[in-house]
C-alpha cells in the first residue's frame, strides 16, 4: 500500500502591497490545515513580477505574519531546503519546464495583443470569461517568423478536449473541460514573465507541497494546474479552496482598500482580535472572540468551512 506523505502546507501570497484581510483568512486556514495533520509550512513569496513585488512588502508580510502567531518552518527570508523561496530568483527553473513542455510539442510563440484577445468577436463563455480562439496556434513558420520580427510573443501551451477533475477539500467535485472552457493558457508572457500557472505548479512540486490551501477565485485554475502536473510527471497536491471574504454590503472588499490592511488594522486590533474574528468567519468559532492561533488548531476542520463567501462584521471598518 503506498504510504501517506507527511503534510506539507503552504502559504504563496503575492507581495504587491501590505497583507489585507483576505491574505489573513488564506494564510490562517492554510495554516491550520497543515498543523491540525502535524504537517510542516512553507512561506513562498510569488514576486513574480518585480516591478510590482518589492522586496520590502515581503518583508512586511513577513513581519505580519510572525505579529498574527503564524509561523513557518522554511521559506521567505528563514531560506531552508527547497529554496530559494522567492519567484523572482527562480527563473531557471520555470526556463527548464517550459523546455520540457516545448520538448512534447505543446508550446507555441502567440502575437496576439490584448485588444485582440478582448475584441467582440472572441468566444466568450457565459460567465464572461474569454476563450482563446487558438488563433496563433494556426499559424505557419512563415508567419511566426514575420511576426517575430515585429512583436515579441507570448508562449501558450496546448490543451486537449478532455475533462480534468478533482474533489476539493472545501468545495467537493470540480471539472472543468480545458478546451471548451479555458482554451490554450500562456507559461510565460510576451514580457518574458512567466505565467502564474507554470510558476506555481513547478514551485509545489519541487518544494515538496502535499496540500494547497487558497482562495475560491483560484479554484477555476486548477485543472489547468493539474494538466501541468501530469505532462511534467509530477505528483499532484491535494487542493482545498476556501470561501472569499466580503463587506458587510456583501461586495469584496477592493484590495487597494486601505481599511483592511494591516498597516490600519494593527492600529486598531490585536492579533488575537483579528483571528478571533477570521475564525468566525471560518466556521470555527460561534462568535468573533480573540483567540491565539495554536488554540484553533484543534477546532479546524474542511466541514465546518462555510459553504458560500462570508461578511466580515461591520465593526472593522467603524
Ligand atoms: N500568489 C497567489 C495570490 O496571492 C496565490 C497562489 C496560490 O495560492 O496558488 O493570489
Amino acid at each position: 500500500m503506498e504510504e501517506k506523505r507527511r503534510t506539507v502546507g503552504r502559504f504563496a501570497p503575492s507581495p504587491s502591497g501590505r497583507m489585507h484581510l483576505g491574505n489573513v483568512f488564506c494564510a490562517l486556514l492554510a495554516w491550520l490545515a497543515a498543523r491540525s495533520e502535524g504537517g510542516s509550512v512553507l512561506l513562498r513569496q510569488e514576486d513574480l513580477d518585480p516591478e510590482r513585488c518589492p522586496r520590502r512588502y515581503a518583508d512586511l508580510l513577513e513581519a505580519d505574519l510572525s505579529w498574527l502567531g503564524l509561523d513557518w518552518d522554511e521559506g521567505g527570508s528563514r531560506g531552508g531546503p527547497h529554496g530559494p523561496y522567492y519567484q523572482s530568483e527562480r527563473t531557471p527553473l520555470y526556463e527548464e519546464a517550459c523546455r520540457r513542455l516545448e520538448g512534447l510539442g505543446l508550446l507555441y510563440p502567440c502575437f496576439c495583443s490584448r485588444a485582440e484577445l478582448h475584441a467582440a468577436e472572441a468566444p466568450h463563455l457565459s460567465d464572461g470569461r474569454v476563450l482563446y480562439s487558438g488563433r496563433c496556434r494556426r499559424l505557419t513558420q512563415e508567419e511566426r517568423r514575420s511576426l517575430a520580427a515585429r512583436r515579441r510573443p507570448a508562449v501558450r501551451l496546448m490543451v486537449p478536449d478532455e475533462e480534468i477533475s478533482l474533489v476539493d477539500l472545501a468545495c467537493g467535485p470540480y471539472r472543468e473541460n480545458l478546451a471548451r472552457e479555458c482554451g490554450d493558457f500562456l507559461v510565460r508572457r510576451s514580457d518574458g514573465v512567466f505565467a502564474y500557472q507554470l510558476a506555481v505548479v513547478v514551485d509545489d512540486a519541487l518544494m515538496g507541497v502535499t496540500q494547497v490551501v487558497r482562495g475560491r477565485d483560484l479554484l477555476d485554475s486548477t485543472p489547468r494546474q493539474l494538466y501541468l502536473y501530469r505532462l511534467l510527471g509530477y505528483e499532484p497536491p491535494a487542493f482545498g479552496h476556501i470561501p472569499l471574504l466580503l463587506d458587510p454590503a456583501g461586495s469584496r472588499p477592493s484590495k487597494r482598500g486601505a481599511a483592511l490592511d494591516l498597516g490600519a488594522l494593527r492600529e486598531r486590533f490585536s492579533p488575537q482580535e483579528l483571528l478571533g474574528v477570521l475564525a468566525c468567519a471560518g466556521g470555527l468559532l460561534d462568535r468573533p472572540q480573540p483567540v491565539a492561533a495554536r488554540e484553533l488548531i484543534p477546532l479546524f476542520a474542511w466541514e465546518k468551512l462555510p459553504r458560500g463567501d462570508v461578511r466580515l462584521p461591520a465593526f472593522l471598518w467603524e
